[in-house]
């Protein structure tokens, strides 16, 4: 109702508004291509009120349909009946209400959600009418999808596009194309992020309702997006929009050419996505190990760090500071020896193999007559268990970002020192041995 009269507040909305977008549904709606092609298919099936019942098809007018939708508003309360379930301002309907006139509610009789453990829903003829609205703001993908944000100016920032597709094309929205709710979500959070001042999103909240209604079944998948991962999204390409590429490539099985990547983008699942929205960490993907590089920029490193992970700006400084240590002590190494020692950085997948790269460029500092310890008892102790609960999270979380760090700063390097290693693999055992201790 907001967005067809281009208002902002729902207290602004008028009787001209409510009878301007039932005059815009109900045109719409008497169209073939939208009541057995979409409501009775998708959304709402054998819907009376819509007349998507195909056995109304003769019937079906914009004026039958427009009668109906004003025929809900002016419904008499019935006091006997109980008090509506969604707004808990009104009484519901005399009888329950069912899948036809509500998604994804419906009878004992076909595979259903009871939200209240029964057959139907109680549902007052007003929240029954704004329900009618859906199909307008609904994204019509290969399900329907519906994207539930609080505060509500959030949610119509997320549908207008609907709305907008729908007045050019006279046909539900395809969202843009997009073959999965959650590609096109991450698509136009970005989108969204880019207008709005950093920190707004402190208490938003988003579900995506990715569902189908039909005569065949009814499916649903939820989507929540978690708030400091909506509020990472929503500025990470403001931040480094080529980073935020970069990062988002690494997570499908192949990496997308520059061509291929607005086809990735619409139509494969990305893990990158899929790890932010179960709270796995995505820190790996900012590291390019095989090219030993970093796909971002520290600047957006520290926004992930602090924003989802949790770590606050002075450990990351104090990381950054060991990792600085670190460099300034390798990089005096001969290429080979260089490369080795970041290999074993790289290959530590048990803390103890983590605590003796440490205790190894604390020899080589030695050796190399560098002044000053690599880190004091406190510093180390710090580094290994400091960060976190899980122990075995937060020293992974360490070595990511010191990684992050060297191949930021010695990139070319160890790229030049790999090459050659390839060649000098035969002598390399050999070299191990004598090396280590
Ligand atoms: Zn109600």
């Amino acid at each position: 109702m907001l967005l067809l009269s281009g208002k902002e507040k729902p207290e602004e909305l008028t009787e001209e508004d409510i009878e301007d977008a039932i005059n815009f549904a109900s045109r719409l709606y008497a169209r073939k291509e939208w009541s057995s092609g979409y409501i009775h298919a998708m959304m709402l099936p054998n819907s009376g009120i819509l007349m998507a019942n195909p056995s109304m098809a003769k019937k079906r007018t914009s004026e039958a349909i427009k009668k109906n939708l004003i025929g809900l508003l002016s419904e008499k309360e019935d006091p006997c009946a109980p008090i509506c379930e969604i707004c808990g301002r009104r009484h519901a309907r005399t009888k329950p209400v069912y899948r036809s006139d509500f998604p994804l509610i419906g009878t004992g009789g076909v595979p259903n959600y009871f939200p209240s453990g029964k057959d139907g829903a109680n549902i007052c003829s007003h929240c029954l009418f704004l329900a009618q609205m859906m199909p307008l703001v609904a994204y019509r993908l290969s399900r329907v999808l519906i994207i539930h944000a609080h505060p509500y100016e959030l949610m119509l920032e997320f549908h207008k596009e609907a709305i907008d597709d729908i007045k050019k094309s006279e046909l539900a929205s395809t969202a843009r194309d997009f073959k999965r709710p959650e590609n096109f979500l991450f698509e136009k959070l970005i989108e969204i992020g880019t207008n709005l001042e950093l920190g707004k999103l402190q208490n938003a909240s988003i579900a995506l309702y990715y569902f189908v209604n039909n005569n065949q079944g009814q499916e649903m998948e939820v989507i929540y997006i978690p708030n400091p991962v909506l509020r990472f999204v929503a500025f990470a390409a403001r931040m480094d929009r080529a980073g935020w590429r970069n990062i988002v490539s690494m997570g499908w099985r192949r990496r997308p050419s520059e061509e291929e990547f607005e086809d990735f983008k619409k139509r494969y699942p990305n893990n990158v996505y899929s790890k932010l929205l179960s709270g796995e960490s995505i820190l790996p993907y900012f590291l390019d190990f095989q090219n030993r590089k970093v796909n971002a920029s520290w600047r957006l490193l520290s926004f992930y760090c602090s924003e989802v992970l949790g770590l606050d700006k002075e450990a990351l400084e104090f990381i950054k500071g060991v990792a600085d240590r670190i460099v300034e002590t390798v990089e005096k190494l001969p290429d080979n020896k260089l490369s080795r020692r970041v290999r074993e950085l790289e290959k530590a997948e048990k803390l103890y193999q983590f605590e003796g790269f440490f205790i190894r460029v604390e020899k080589d500092r030695q050796e190399l007559g560098i002044p000053g310890a690599l880190m004091s008892f406190d510093d180390f102790a710090r580094i290994l268990t400091g960060y976190g609960e899980d122990l075995n999270v937060s020293w992974k979380t360490v070595k990511s970002l010191l990684l992050f760090r060297i191949y930021e700063k010695l990139h070319d390097r160890l790229m030049k020192a790999s090459a050659e290693e390839v060649e000098a693999e035969e002598d390399e055992e050999e070299f191990e041995e004598g090396d280590e201790e």
